[in-house]
């Protein structure tokens, strides 16, 4: 080898593979039940199948426009008027996108540069913290800490500073299942007031909230709105997470420099599939059923886990349930889910896999987006640990 090779430098050397596909990977090498990595092992509705054939049959199999097809921004302009009272611009300030994570990476990417603060709220979702450090940025992290996980306003407070580019949010929250209240959003709005931060809100399970609380927008919020990349997911709300098809809405301003970048990382999304979806919406029961399809399955693993000597948390939003395992074991919660997913045969995850430094509360998370013969074996396996 030539010594002036220039040697290769990880530009994430702290970063392995993602959580998400080791378990999913485990619970298959195992054969055990997969409550791990966030989907569904139910199917989507046939007759939004048949749309996405009729749209290739009828030729719309080419490039869509950068910023996705009209309809679907129109469908999407629709629902948000509709459920938030906030109007967007379909052409200057909806993008469709591929999926949440790259609406998240590319918001990060075009508006963060090297030096930039970002505050995160941990447990935070794993594509957050390398999307920043690629950009050079610097993570700012927040403690939601157990067994609530409420955001500390004053702990906020005191990290905005001159640097503060960016805080990211994301209610319903994954993976602690809680729902901001408009309060939180006030205090959001009154801690940014006069600053140019801009927040970026993750809000891929806007539907999935529980016992009558109400999902807080953004854009429920004209003054959060006014400075808000707000990402959504097609994947969570109608069972079709890889289908990868999400969108970010925003003011102009933010949206131009989301475009700049969105265009050359993947410059446009499926035709046939952004033809499909803008049909399907076009029924809003699809989306506003959501909740209650979701709320009745939280009931039902909960019910399930009665008995077990599993101690479950609140769960109020997303599909997602947590749980201590304190009276079962003190083992760290990685070596808890392995033997979970071995022994056991049910999969989850370690939520220390949502903290940089892996702190670990002996806490794991289930998904129960998943029909109720796969529930309940899943927690008669449970009530057995
Ligand atoms: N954000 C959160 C909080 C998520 O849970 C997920 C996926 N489950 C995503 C973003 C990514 O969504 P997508 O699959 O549409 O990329
Ligand atoms: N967001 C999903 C979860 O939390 C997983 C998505 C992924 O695997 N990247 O389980």
């Amino acid at each position: 080898m030539p010594s002036y090779q220039h040697p290769l430098v990880s530009r994430l050397p702290r970063v392995g593979t993602t959580i998400f596909t080791v378990m999913s990977r485990m619970a298959q090498e195992c054969g055990a039940i997969n409550l791990s990595q966030g989907f569904p092992d139910f199917n989507a509705e046939d007759v939004l199948f048949e749309r996405v054939a009729h749209w290739m049959r009828t030729g719309n199999n080419q490039y869509a426009p950068m910023a996705g097809v009209a309809p679907l921004r129109e469908a999407i302009a629709a629902k948000i008027a509709a459920l938030y009272g906030m109007d967007y611009d379909v052409d200057s300030e909806i993008t469709v996108t591929a999926g949440a994570t790259q609406a998240l990476f590319t918001a990060v990417a075009a508006l963060v540069g090297p030096g930039d603060e970002v505050i995160v709220f941990e447990p935070v979702y794993d594509s957050y913290v390398p999307a920043i450090e690629l950009q050079g940025g610097k993570v700012v992290r927040m403690r939601l800490a157990a067994p609530d996980y409420r955001p500390d306003w004053d702990a906020v407070r005191a990290a905005i500073g001159p640097r503060t580019r960016m805080i990211m949010i994301n209610s319903p929250h994954n993976p602690t299942a809680t729902v901001w209240s408009a309060d939180d959003m006030n205090m959001l709005a009154a801690l940014t007031r006069g600053t140019g931060i801009v927040v970026v809100s993750d809000e891929v399970y806007e539907h999935i909230v529980f016992d009558g609380l109400v999902h807080q927008s953004c854009a429920c919020h004209p003054e959060l709105a006014a400075r808000s990349l707000i990402v959504s997911s097609f994947g969570k709300t109608y069972h079709i997470t890889g289908w990868k098809v999400g969108y970010v809405v925003g003011p102009r301003e933010l949206m131009t420099e989301f475009r700049k970048v969105h265009q050359f990382n993947v410059f446009t999304v499926n035709t046939p599939v952004q033809l499909a979806l803008a049909d399907y919406m076009g029924d809003a029961s699809r989306h506003l059923g959501l909740a209650a399809f979701y709320q009745e399955k939280r009931d039902f693993f909960r019910a399930g886990l009665e008995g077990s000597r599993f101690e479950l948390l609140p769960s109020a939003g997303t599909y997602f349930q947590l749980a201590r395992y304190r009276a079962i074991s003190d083992e760290p919660d990685v070596r808890f889910v392995e033997r979970l997913t071995r022994d056991i045969g049910v999969a989850a995850i370690p939520v220390s896999a949502f903290f940089d430094n892996g702190l670990d509360e002996r806490v794991v998370r289930f998904c129960f987006a998943k029909n109720e013969a796969t529930l309940t074996a899943a927690c008669e396996r449970l009530r057995a640990v």
